[in-house]
């Protein structure tokens, strides 16, 4: 697959971008509320966050309550099953809010606009609908809100040119971890999957607009740092940095104590980035690796560029190298043609790879995709009875590995309190794991060695040393 022109967004136009916001301020912005929902993956978040770094410029503030937001958006997905049908029923429930507001603006934006057939649907559907934009659009956000503010309904919905658009403002809603993109777009097209469609071909960041990014977090009192791209380990900068050479820069921030990333694909997991994990004291002991199915012919219909046999050498290799490392992993089943043997073999590599957590789906069809195009589809009934095994199957093994934390002392960084009984605060050990122990919100913030005692689910509890 051949790589796409990088053209980043000249700075001239993110000057215009800031321009026009603090224009819309002063033109209508004072005391205007914003409502913003977001739907699907933490890229879809992340550009959530840079919705709102826009409003803010534009004087909007945010508002948890969409009834009393003089602007809604609704930043779409079209990764999940029935997610055009959940957003659609969304939308026309606004009709209602927009009847009795005449001067709310709605607006849709997100991988599922990007889909012009579905773009073009919603907005002959929904008259009331102001402002529709696709994934490539982001940057012309506030040029746009401001015909919408002049009266004008606005629909833009373009192909990828391959444009990075740097220094976007963003508004993050954590305060102590966040993420960081370091690359858009997927050239995998894996044949069940819609997101090369939606977000384009593959384009790397520079890796200095990564670091000086990554510095910024870090002063404003970041500790933890998600490094995210579709295909996040097949980074390659235009001046050929890969993204072992990415960690490598990241581990020598002052202040930054975490760095995940996700999510990794297995045909893209070097050595050398295996080594960076193993060696670099910032990188976490963790790594999402989707492996989708067991099976190699199904594999192979997939388009995932791997075996299982590669796929276990892969485990092995980090298991040996990176100390404590646990894996998690994404699993479908029910695929096209998928037979009781083909999820025979997935069931083998969940037990041999000894997953930690594994996020497990049916397949369903997802319109343009060559799977959806595929015969003998598998019936609802059997990926459901499956899909039930599987699970089974996950949580005996993550039950049983669990117990291999008891008795361990490990670093937990305190995200929050849960409330429900006594005080428990909580927080991740650096290979992913949750834990709960016994303390208050002034931990928050903290990291604390927290000894394991006990399991419950997927879960760990333990005691503050
Ligand atoms: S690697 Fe495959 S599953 Fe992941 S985003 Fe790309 S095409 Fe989709």
């Amino acid at each position: 697959m051949e790589r796409t022109n990088i053209v980043h967004v000249p700075k001239k136009a993110i000057q215009d971008v800031q321009e026009t916001a603090r224009h819309i301020k002063e033109q209508y912005g004072a005391g205007k509320k914003y409502f913003v929902e977001s739907y699907g993956c933490q890229m879809n978040d992340h550009d959530s966050e840079r919705l709102r770094g826009m409003l803010d410029i534009m004087g909007y503030t945010p508002s948890e309550n969409k009834f009393e937001a003089d602007f809604i958006i609704f930043n779409t997905c079209c990764v999940r099953e029935h997610a055009e049908k959940r957003v659609f029923g969304n939308i026309g429930a606004l009709k209602k809010i927009k009847d009795e507001r005449p001067n709310l603006i709605i607006g849709v934006c997100g991988c599922m606009m990007q889909q012009k057939a579905v773009s073009d649907r919603l907005f002959k559907r929904f008259p009331f609908v102001d402002l529709v934009f696709g994934t490539n659009e982001l940057h012309e956000f506030p040029q746009m809100f401001e015909k919408v503010l002049s009266g004008v309904r606005v629909k833009k919905v373009q192909e990828s040119d391959g444009e990075i658009p740097e220094g976007l403002p963003a508004t993050r809603i954590n305060t102590l971890s966040t993420s960081l993109v370091v690359m858009y777009g997927c050239n995998n097209f894996c044949s069940y999957c819609i997101v090369p469609y939606v977000r384009g071909r593959e384009r790397s960041r520079n890796i200095s607009d990564i670091i000086d990014e990554a510095m910024h977090l870090a002063d404003k009192g970041y500790k933890e740092i998600t490094l995210l791209g579709q295909n996040v380990n097949s980074f390659k900068s235009d001046d050929g940095h890969d993204f072992a050479d990415v960690l490598h820069a990241m581990n020598d921030i002052e202040g930054i104590r975490r760095i995940r990333f996700m999510t990794s694909h297995p045909k893209d997991l070097s050595d050398k980035l295996i080594d960076a994990m193993a060696g670099l004291e910032k990188v976490c002991n963790h790594i999402h690796l989707p492996v989708q199915s067991g099976s190699d012919r199904v594999l192979k219909l997939m388009n995932r560029k791997y075996d299982s046999a590669h796929y276990m050498h892969l485990i092995d290799e980090l298991r040996k190298n990176v100390e404590g490392i646990e894996i998690t992993t994404d699993i479908i089943v029910g695929f096209p043609t998928e037979t009781e043997e083909d999820f025979e073999a997935t069931l083998d590599i969940v037990r041999q790879a000894e997953f930690s957590a594994a996020f497990t789906f049916k397949y369903s069809p997802r319109t343009g995709t060559a799977a959806a195009r595929m015969d003998e589809q598998v019936p609802e009934i059997v990926k459901k009875e499956r899909l039930h095994r599987l699970n089974s199957c996950c949580t005996e093994i993550i039950t049983t590995n669990n117990q291999k934390h008891i008795g361990t002392i490990g670093e937990v960084f305190v995200e929050g309190v849960d409330m429900r009984d006594k005080p428990m605060a909580f927080g991740k050990l650096s290979n992913f794991k949750m834990v709960y122990f016994p303390g208050d919100k002034d931990l928050i913030g903290q990291f604390l060695n927290v000894k394991i005692t006990k399991t419950k689910h997927n879960s760990l509890f333990g005691e503050l040393l």
